[in-house]
Order: structure tokens, then C-alpha cells, then sequence
């Protein structure tokens, strides 16, 4: 089976899969608000049943008064008296409370006083009415013929909604009985016949107190009357049809749905996307999986994102070029290259950008190279190049050609990113060297090409060795004298123009054990290139923070590295050291350089808000040199900007230093900062700058960088 079948069956499975699964919920889901409807309406035609029952009830209770009651059967039963039916029977339920049909029948049931719409009507007007009442009739005498629920019973009737002219009716029958000590002439009691209209009026107060939407009164057939419609039988009438109490019920179900339809939507996009995903993720696995044979070996030989050649391909390919070598005389050119700084790339736009900016270095070394060169990508943003029977003059053609053509400006898809390489080459005129160290030349004159500012191509030189090697000795001689607590801190007392001292800058100082004092200037970047700036940085920082216990009044400043400030780290290892040793935070100046600032990266900046926030105060050091614009200091919380001592050195004599050192002390009082004028050395760079309004000085005049204990020492001798 082909690849691509396989891919479709894949595909086919894990669609039909998804699919099957949104179905089902989608059905489940239907299922279950089809039911909730269902509920909701059986609850509503209970809950109307119970309210009809309840108004018939209501309607009967009505004519309790009427019904139970002596002079009632004294003058309808015992005397008939007509004039006495009229005015309290026929006028008062007929007329004052609402009843459409009002009869009363006499112990054998024969219509004796009528009252209709409002007027009295002759008795027998009664048979219009005796189809539709006599089943009530016959119900109320059996209950009458029955002396134990006549004696239960307070009072007897009997209702049902009937159609009368085309309107339905609640007929009731009642029993007319006394309700002290009258007493009916025969054994049966007159009967009292009354209709009321079950009108749209009592319909609308009906669906008020249920709520029921569209509640109407509706007469259907047998057939119509299907149960599962939301009504409710009020009455089944002689001809087979039901008079009904309808309305549209609820439909919580339905509406749930139609709420939760968005959800559900997004809840099928996500299930599609994930159905998706997942056939990607299952498409890779199965295309590695499945890669032919020659694939796999391409793939096993060559970078998958550049198609160049991996580095087991590139040793062979080195090995086998040593080996000509050997057979035939003349030079092997090795060239590494490395890309300047392609971690900002990276960093700033993302790793896709990093790809991006690859596959181009990638398509432009093919374009220079030649067929016979073998191009390699090493890892990274590291590339080599084989150069197979050159000399010195060609591997250095070659490699101009790579920094010329590696540089520039690059298009990427985000925006564009300035290119630039350096280049390492070491060229071999015979195989007495091995392969290995044809390599490991070109990275050492890779090294020094970047050393000596990007850009640039160098070639091996045997002296890189030593100063490689030298480097590389007193790197892992810095690690042992931060292991053992090697490094120790100088302070050099920062005053007032009246030469008191009001604080002192910590510097760091190594003494090697052969080699004696090793300058800051030396070890300071070598230990921000080797990644020790942050050890070196916080032994200093908890050494001034416990001298710092000794004095009082004394602020203590403490120089921090730009990659110190970019460590997400930092703050919170500048923290752990106040708490382990004790020192206020508030005592300490913090000096960062322009280059911190420049590189205005969100965390520097938060960073830098944090340590304000914890009480730290921040000074520019080295002001003027570098690109410090106004609108970094306005951003960043600054406290002090410290003049340089390029320009101080120079002072009081020439023209534009005193100019950089006018306007700093200028912007740095409208901008409400303090100065230090720092390297002070003679007394008329001090009075000069006095002058200009500086108001703290550092410098050999001063005092040079000493021990914590003859800083406390010197403040004795102050006072
Ligand atoms: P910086 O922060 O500008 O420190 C002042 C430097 O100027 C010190 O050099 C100090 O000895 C020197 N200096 C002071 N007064 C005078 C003077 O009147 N004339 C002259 N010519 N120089 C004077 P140092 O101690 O060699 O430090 C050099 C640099 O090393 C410092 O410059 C600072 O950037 C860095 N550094 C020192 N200690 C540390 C540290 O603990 N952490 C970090 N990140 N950097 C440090
Ligand atoms: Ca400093
Ligand atoms: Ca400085």
C-alpha cells in the first residue's frame, strides 16, 4: 500500500471517528432537551388539571351559600314560592354574580323557576339544557341516595364544561339542602342548575397564575386529541369531541439548545480543529514511519531544515578529502562559520524568524560555493565549509566572499533582520594533521575573527592557540576563585565637594595565585563572555551588603552587568541576598550602564521597576559614552547619572569636555538627578567641577578603591 493511501485511510478513520463522536453528543444532546420538554409540559398540564379542578371548586364553594341553606328549602322545596326565587336566586346569581344559566328543578327533576342572560325565563325553557345536565343530574342523586356522602359532604355538585350555543360552559348541578333544621317535604331535594362561561376573561386570569402562554379554549375531535399536545380535557361531549384548554407550553429544552448552540458550535470547531491536529500530528508519525529506505538514509546525512549536510555527513566528507589528500598533493581549506548575533533573531523574532533567516544563510553559501565544496550546517547558527584542493589565496577568496555575501539585510516574514557573519579558516597543505584538528583550527580562527569585532574572516595562526588556551585558564581559574571565595571587594569613597565622605563604590578584586592582580577590565568580561557575571556579581553584592552592616549614613554603590539586569533571575537572587544577610536595600546604589538601557527590553525595564520598588536606587555609570538618549532616562527610574572620567580627565582645559560635562550636570538637575563626577584625580578638575554644580566626586584626589575596614578608618579620622 502507497503512502498516500495509508494517509487517507488515516485521515478517513480519525474523521469518521470525530465525526461519530460529534454526532452522538449532538443526538444525546437533542434527546435530552426533547425529554426536558417533555417533563415540562406533563408538569404544566398537571399543574393546569389541578388548576381547573381547583376553579370548579372555587365555582361550587360560590354557591355553598345558596345551596345550604333552610329558607332555601323552605321556599323552593317545602312552598314554592316564585316571587322569593327570583330575588335570590335568578338576581343574585343570575345577575349580580355573573351566571349565565341559573334553573332550579324539583325533587322529581322537573324545571320549576329560570333565569337566562340576565332574565327570568319560563321553566321549560329548561329543555334547551336538560341534554347537557343530565348526566350531572343522575350523578348528584346517586351520591343523594347514598345517606353516608350526603352525611360526609357538606355540600353536593356536580360540575362539567359543556358547549352551549357554540360556548363552553361549567354546568353545575348542586343538591339544595337545609343547613339547620328545615326540612325537604319528599326524599329528594330540588336541584339547582347553574351555567357560567369558562370566558376568555377567566382563561387570561388562568394563564396569569400558571403562566401558560396562548392559553385558549378550543373544542376538538377525538383524532385532534392527541396527548402529547400541551392541553388539557375540560370535558368530552355527547358527540365524541373534547372541549380543551390549550396553550403552547414551554419548551426549556429548545431553549437551552438555542443558548447553548454558540457554545456547542465552538465546541464542534474545536473538536474539527482538534480531529485536525490530531490527523497532523498522526500524518507526521506515519510519514517517518513510512520514508523509504532512501529517505531515512538522506535525512540520517543531511540538516532537515536546510537540506545542507550534518555534521556525520560532513566528517566523512572531511575523512575522504584527507584521504586525496594523502594520494595527491595540495591543500584542504576547512572555513567555519558563524552567524553574528543570531540569538537577538532568534530572541526578538521568534524561532520561525530564526528558521527563516537559516534557510536563507543556507540557499546563499550554495549560490557562493562551488559544486565540489561540501556545505555543512554544524547546529545552530553554525555552518562549515570543506574546501577540497585550494591554497591559502582561494580559502581566503572564499571566505570574503561568504562575509560579503552573508551580509546585509535580510527580508523575513516579520520584518528585517540585519545579517552578518564571521568567518574561520584553516587551510592544510598535506595529511599530517588529522581531520579533527583541521576543524578545531578553523573554530579558533573563528573565534578570533569574532573577537576581533564580526564581520570579518581570520585565519589559523598557531599563537591563537596559546591565547585561546591562556583564556580558556584563566576562565576555569575564575571558577575556582569563586568556588573558594577568591574574589574581594575594594571601596572607593564617593564625597561631597567639601571632601566628606558620604558613600563608597564596591569593585571587585582578584588576585591570581600566579598570575597576582588581575584587572576588572580583564576579568569582568571575561567572566559576562563565560557566563560568571552573575557568581562574580552577587559575591560582591553579599560582601558589600554585610560591610555595608558596619556604617551608617555611608550609601553603598555596586556595579551590575547589562547581562545580570537581562537575567530573569536577578531580582529575586538581589532579594535572597538582603534576607540572608541582613543589609537594607535602601542603602544601595545601583550602577547600570547605557548598554543595560539600550537594549530596552521589557524585562529591564520591569526588572529595573522591581528593584526601585524594593527600595534600591539606580545610577547611569559611565554617562556620556554611550547612547543614553533623554527618553531612556525619562523612562527608566534613575536616581544619578556618574560623569565619566574620559571627560573629567580632560578638564579643566579642554573646551568640549567641559561642554559634555556643562550640559550632563545640566539635563541631570532639570531632570531632577544627582551627579558624580568620577576619576577625579587633580584638585583643579574638582574646583572646575564645583563649579558646574556637581555635587559628588570620586577619584584617586579623593580616595583610591581600599578595604572595608580602612573606609571605616577613614571616616574616624573625618570626624
Ligand atoms: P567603573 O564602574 O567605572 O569603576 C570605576 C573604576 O575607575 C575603577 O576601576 C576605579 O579603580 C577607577 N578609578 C577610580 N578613581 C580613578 C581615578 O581617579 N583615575 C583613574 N584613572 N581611575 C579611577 P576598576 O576597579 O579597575 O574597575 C573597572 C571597571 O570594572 C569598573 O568601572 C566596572 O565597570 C567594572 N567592575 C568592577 N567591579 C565590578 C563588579 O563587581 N561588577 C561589575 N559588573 N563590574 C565591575
Ligand atoms: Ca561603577
Ligand atoms: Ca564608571
Amino acid at each position: 500500500m502507497d503512502r498516500r493511501n495509508i494517509e487517507l485511510k488515516i485521515f478517513g478513520l480519525i474523521a469518521g471517528v470525530a465525526a461519530g463522536v460529534i454526532l452522538l453528543a449532538g443526538f444525546a444532546l437533542i434527546i435530552a432537551t426533547r425529554h426536558a420538554d417533555i417533563r415540562e409540559r406533563e408538569y404544566e398540564q398537571t399543574l393546569v388539571g389541578n388548576g381547573l379542578r381547583q376553579r370548579a371548586r372555587e365555582v361550587q364553594t360560590a354557591l355553598n351559600p345558596y345551596v345550604i341553606w333552610d329558607e332555601a328549602v323552605i321556599k323552593l322545596d317545602n312552598q314554592f314560592d316564585r316571587e322569593w326565587a327570583r330575588q335570590n336566586i335568578g338576581a343574585s346569581l343570575g345577575g349580580a354574580l355573573g351566571y349565565r344559566v341559573v334553573f332550579v328543578l324539583d325533587r322529581e327533576g322537573a324545571p320549576i323557576y329560570g333565569h337566562v342572560n340576565g332574565h327570568d325565563v319560563a321553566p321549560d325553557a329548561y329543555g334547551r339544557y336538560a341534554a347537557q345536565t343530565a348526566r350531572l343530574v343522575t350523578e348528584v342523586r346517586r351520591i343523594e341516595a347514598d345517606p353516608r356522602q350526603v352525611a360526609a359532604l357538606r355540600a353536593v355538585h356536580k360540575s362539567r364544561v359543556e358547549l352551549i350555543g357554540g360556548e363552553p360552559v361549567l354546568i353545575t348541578v348542586s343538591l339544595i339542602r337545609p343547613d339547620l333544621k328545615a326540612k325537604t317535604r319528599g326524599e329528594h331535594a330540588p336541584l339547582l342548575v347553574t351555567g357560567v362561561p369558562v370566558a376568555n376573561t377567566v382563561v387570561k386570569a388562568f394563564s396569569d397564575r400558571f403562566l401558560l402562554q396562548h392559553a385558549h379554549i378550543g373544542v376538538v375531535t377525538a383524532a385532534q386529541f392527541k396527548t402529547d399536545d400541551a392541553q388539557v380535557q375540560l370535558s368530552r361531549i355527547a358527540d365524541g369531541r373534547r372541549i380543551v384548554l390549550r396553550w403552547t407550553p414551554r419548551k426549556p429544552g429548545e431553549e437551552l439548545l438555542r443558548s447553548a448552540t454558540p457554545m456547542l458550535g465552538t465546541a464542534l470547531v474545536a473538536a474539527v480543529l482538534g480531529a485536525w491536529l490530531l490527523f497532523r500530528v498522526t500524518r507526521r508519525a506515519a510519514k517517518k514511519l513510512l520514508l523509504s529506505e532512501a529517505e531515512a538514509k538522506h535525512l540520517s546525512l543531511h540538516d532537515p531544515l536546510t537540506g545542507l549536510a550534518n555534521r556525520t555527513l560532513f566528517t566523512d566528507r572531511l575523512v575522504h578529502a584527507h584521504a586525496v589528500l594523502r594520494r595527491k598533493p595540495g591543500h584542504l581549506g576547512v572555513l567555519c562559520i558563524d552567524l553574528d548575533r543570531f540569538k537577538e533573531v532568534n530572541d526578538t523574532y521568534g524561532h520561525d524568524a530564526g528558521d527563516q533567516l537559516i534557510r536563507e544563510v543556507a540557499r546563499r553559501l550554495k549560490a557562493i560555493c562551488r559544486e565540489t565544496d561540501t556545505i555543512c550546517r554544524l547546529g545552530g547558527d553554525e555552518f562549515a565549509v570543506i574546501q577540497p584542493d585550494t591554497n591559502p589565496a582561494g580559502a581566503a577568496t572564499l571566505a570574503q566572499r561568504i562575509v560579503e555575501g552573508l551580509s546585509g539585510e535580510v527580508d523575513l516574514t516579520i520584518g528585517r533582520a540585519q545579517l552578518s557573519c564571521s568567518v574561520g579558516v584553516a587551510v592544510v597543505p598535506d595529511a599530517e594533521q588529522g581531520q579533527a584538528e583541521l576543524l578545531r583550527q578553523a573554530d579558533v580562527a573563528l573565534y578570533r575573527a569574532k573577537e576581533a569585532g564580526r564581520g570579518r574572516f581570520a585565519f589559523f595562526e598557531p599563537e591563537m592557540d596559546a591565547a585561546l588556551r591562556l583564556r580558556k585558564g584563566l576562565e576555569r581559574d575564575l571558577r575556582t576563585a569563586l568556588e573558594n571565595d577568591g574574589l574581594k571587594v575594594a571601596y572607593q569613597p564617593l564625597t561631597d565637594a567639601k571632601g566628606v565622605i558620604v558613600g563608597v563604590e564596591a569593585l571587585a578584586r582578584w588576585t591570581h595565585p600566579e598570575r597576582g592582580d588581575i584587572a576588572p577590565a580583564i576579568f569582568i568580561p571575561l567572566a559576562e563572555s563565560c557566563g560568571l557575571i552573575g557568581a562574580v556579581g552577587s559575591a560582591v553584592f553579599r560582601r558589600a551588603c554585610y560591610d555595608s552592616l558596619r556604617w551608617s549614613g555611608l550609601e553603598v554603590s555596586v556595579n551590575v552587568s547589562a547581562i545580570q539586569l537581562s537575567n530573569p533571575g536577578f531580582v529575586d537572587e538581589m532579594v535572597a541576598v538582603l534576607a540572608e544577610t541582613g543589609a537594607r536595600a535602601d542603602v544601595f546604589m545601583l550602577e547600570i550602564t547605557e548598554t543595560a538601557l539600550l537594549k530596552d527590553s521589557d524585562g529591564v525595564h520591569e526588572a529595573l521597576r522591581r528593584l526601585k520598588r524594593l527600595g534600591f536606587r539606580l545610577a547611569l555609570d559611565d554617562f556620556g559614552t554611550g547612547y543614553a538618549s533623554l527618553a531612556y532616562l525619562r523612562r527608566h527610574p534613575i536616581d544619578k547619572l556618574k560623569i565619566d572620567r574620559s571627560f573629567v580627565a580632560s578638564l579643566p582645559g579642554n573646551g568640549e569636555s567641559l561642554a559634555v560635562a556643562k550640559a550632563i550636570v545640566s539635563l541631570a538637575r532639570s531632570l531632577g538627578l544627582k551627579t558624580t563626577a568620577e576619576g577625579v584625580e587633580t584638585q583643579a578638575q574638582m574646583d572646575c567641577l564645583v563649579k558646574l554644580g556637581c555635587a559628588e566626586f570620586q577619584g584617586f584626589l579623593l580616595g583610591r578603591p581600599m578595604s572595608a575596614d580602612a573606609i571605616a578608618g577613614a571616616r574616624e579620622l573625618a570626624r
